[in-house]
């Protein structure tokens, strides 16, 4: 496949330097841990070149629109498809598995019983390993290979691991993961183990796999693909770039995200605000982040300032966002308060409820993801989101990604000995449990006649 560019480039792809996000401190090139050299603090990635010749808004649109009746790497993935937004690199170099391109769907039965008269739904769950994860790893694990690693690593609650461990394998480099033992579900360590990763099961939580890869990349050569990895942030922005394509650059008012390690939001956040001030768009979406209420860091953070992380002990069954400390709070912080958003935590019955009606609407989702709609609700309730706005839920994660819980949801095992399982009796009307039966018609045309006339 060839690379050639069928369109005369309006604009170029951009040179980039390293910036800290609290002390300003500029580099050309960062340490192996992705922390300032002067305070320590994360890095974001900043395009110099922007200041003295902006990318003009039209011919921008025009060219990633074209993109998508070409047939080479690069502009088949709903990443690269927008790389003037990227740092540059040669395109011969690029890791991919076409990811991005995910569609956006309406929710209609929500909609409806929110009386909204729209809701849409991001799917990133619809990516090569389903989640948005692959968004931000083609670009890192683009710049791991250019940079010669032979290894690349991360701490995972899942979704991450499976993720590295594909974009590893395709891009020729080896791979280790770091996950919690026991709170992963087996569907994500199926991929990193299908994919080849070296897989460490650590007995503790994902704060301490996060806590220890920190250490071991200063020690031995391998290339950390944590979210802290600002080029991850960069391929995550994209998200946001192709949602308001799907919009036709009109933003809605509202985007919904999940926050865990906060990575997601910080990108988002970050591509509202560079599209703004490209001209893009003329009005920021506000952009606001639900967690479990069990791993309530950074709602708990808002609620006091800000200024401080206030970490918790994380317990949640929406493991993804199992997050007690997350790395990224201070960017997430910035990208709430640049786009006005708000943060909302929500109980554990709150999720399975949004995401059975999720699933009800023939999309499903993982349950970190269905913290959006549990969250909008909230939102709708404190006149926060008005019911005649245009609203985004980012769902992150493919349903089959999870599918004990949805099984025991069905089977009404979910809140089986926890404090909610009499609230949960309230979501029976949503359960629909597998039916044992003897293999005669009889029973079937049964079963059916009852379905039929509840
Ligand atoms: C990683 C992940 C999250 C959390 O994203 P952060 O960037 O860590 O906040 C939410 N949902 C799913 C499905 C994920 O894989």
């Amino acid at each position: 496949m060839g690379f050639s560019s069928t369109s005369v480039p309006a604009v170029h792809p951009a040179d980039f330097q390293f910036r800290c996000i609290a002390c300003g401190h500029l580099s050309d090139s960062a340490s192996r841990d992705f922390r300032c050299a002067a305070c320590r603090d994360l890095l974001e990635i900043t395009y110099p070149a922007w200041k003295q010749r902006k990318p003009e808004p039209e011919p921008l649109t025009s060219l990633w629109r074209n993109r998508r009746t070409l047939m080479n790497d690069a502009d088949l993935s709903g990443v690269w498809r927008f790389r003037e937004l990227l740092p540059a690199v040669d395109e011969a170099q690029i890791v991919t598995l076409r990811e991005g391109n995910t569609p956006l769907y309406r929710l209609p039965r929500c909609a409806r019983s929110l009386g909204m008269p729209q809701l849409l739904a991001k799917h990133q769950g619809m990516n090569p390993t389903g989640s948005f994860k692959d968004t931000g790893m083609t670009v890192a694990a683009t710049f791991a290979r250019r940079a010669g690693f032979h290894w690349v690593a991360c701490a995972s609650t899942g979704n991450t691991s499976a993720s590295m461990a594909a974009y590893a394998a395709r891009g020729g480099m080896r791979s280790l993961v770091l996950v919690p033992e026991g709170k992963i579900s087996w569907s994500k360590l199926s991929q990193a183990l299908d994919y080849g990763a070296l897989t460490c099961q650590l007995r503790t939580d994902f704060d301490g796999c996060l806590g220890l890869l920190q250490q071991l990349v200063l020690r031995a050569p391998v290339y950390q693909l944590n979210s802290i990895n600002p080029f991850r942030l960069e391929g995550q922005k994209t998200i946001a770039l192709e949602l308001l394509e799907q919009l036709e650059w009109e933003p809605p008012n509202h985007i919904i995200v999940p926050g865990g390690n906060l990575g997601n939001s910080s990108a988002i956040g970050k591509a509202l605000v560079e599209t703004r001030d490209l001209g893009l768009i003329s009005q920021l979406p506000k952009l606001s982040v639900i967690q479990a209420a069990g791993a309530n860091a950074l709602a708990r953070t808002v609620r006091e300032g800000g200024k401080r992380l206030v970490a918790v002990q994380p317990d949640t069954r929406a493991t993804a966002i199992r997050i007690g400390s997350p790395a990224s709070w201070k960017k997430a912080v910035q990208a709430l308060e640049a786009t006005g958003g708000a943060c909302e935590e929500v109980s554990e019955i709150e999720i399975a409820q949004a995401k059975a009606e999720i699933g009800a609407e023939g999309i499903g989702c993982e349950p970190a993801s269905a913290v959006t709609l549990a969250g909008l609700k909230r939102l709708l309730k404190r006149g926060f989101v008005k019911p005649a706005e245009t609203v985004v839920l980012v769902l992150t994660g493919h349903s089959l990604k999870d599918p004990d819980y949805t099984i025991d949801f069905h089977r009404g095992e979910l809140f089986r000995g926890t404090a909610d399982e009499s609230a949960a009796t309230a979501l029976g009307p949503l359960r629909h449990p597998p039916i044992v039966l003897d293999a005669m018609l009889d029973a079937v045309l049964r079963v059916l006649d009852q379905a039929e006339k509840s």
